[in-house]
């Protein structure tokens, strides 16, 4: 329990906590239930992963039930509260992990089209939680052209690469010279999206590119299946 003012506790009253991965009545202002906190997956020493063109991939969390269908709340279903827990286990997992020596935070984008349809970008949302649990500034500098959803392609990591090839651009006002970028999304599963934002920050002269996902679907030695990630 935080707060014992009297605005927070009929905020309390009206709003009670629940927890984000089953949505039971929480104690407090907690936001996850000690059952499921038991049954969330963590990534733990395999925090980091590898992906081209990337200082580095961290994601606190593998993207297993139950963790998926909350996630799918949060995604598709307008549960936009969730990117303030979510926010916060990824800046938790970059504290532990001792990578905070960022200049801005930026993210994976949808198209314009796919955020007028679903009316937010959840990787920005997370962007800006982030923004404000770690202090840093928070910056578009990325657009997507409209394409397909890669959840009808196949392929290996290569060919999804190749697929991404243009499908994101640098911004006309974005400033990344020399600067040390944090780049977020939510789910990274082949690496394919990541990479690819990262290669056009490189190319416009980002220091480094360092990223950050709420989860990662595959283990640490498993990488460039097939997927349904980032539409
Ligand atoms: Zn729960």
């Amino acid at each position: 329990m935080k707060s014992k003012n009297p605005f927070h506790l009929l905020i309390q009253l009206i709003f009670p906590s629940r927890c984000v991965i089953c949505r039971a009545l929480t104690e407090g202002e907690a936001d996850l239930c000690p059952d499921c906190a038991d049954k969330l997956e963590k990534t733990g020493s395999h925090a980091l992963q590898s992906i081209p063109f990337c200082d580095g991939c961290y994601s606190p969390y593998y993207y297993r039930e139950p963790l998926r269908a909350s996630f799918h709340r949060y995604k598709f279903k307008g549960y936009l509260q969730y990117a303030h827990t979510y926010g916060r286990w990824m800046a938790e997992c970059l504290t532990e992990q001792g990578a905070t020596q960022f200049d801005f935070i930026t993210w994976a984008p949808l198209s314009r089209r796919r955020k007028f349809q679903r009316r937010y970008d959840q990787a920005e949302e997370l962007a800006r939680e982030i923004g404000r649990m770690l202090h840093l500034p928070v910056r578009p500098t990325l657009h997507k052209a409209h394409r397909p959803p890669l959840s009808r392609m196949e392929g290996d990591r290569s060919a999804r690469m190749a697929a991404l090839l243009g499908a994101y651009s640098l911004r006309r006002d974005a400033v990344v010279m020399g600067q040390r970028v944090l780049l977020v999304d939510d789910i990274v599963t082949s690496g394919s999206t990541l990479s690819e934002c990262a290669r056009v920050l490189r190319t416009a002269g980002a220091h480094t590119v360092t990223c950050v996902t709420l989860a990662r679907r595959h283990g640490p030695h498993a990488a460039g299946k097939k997927t349904d990630d980032q539409t």
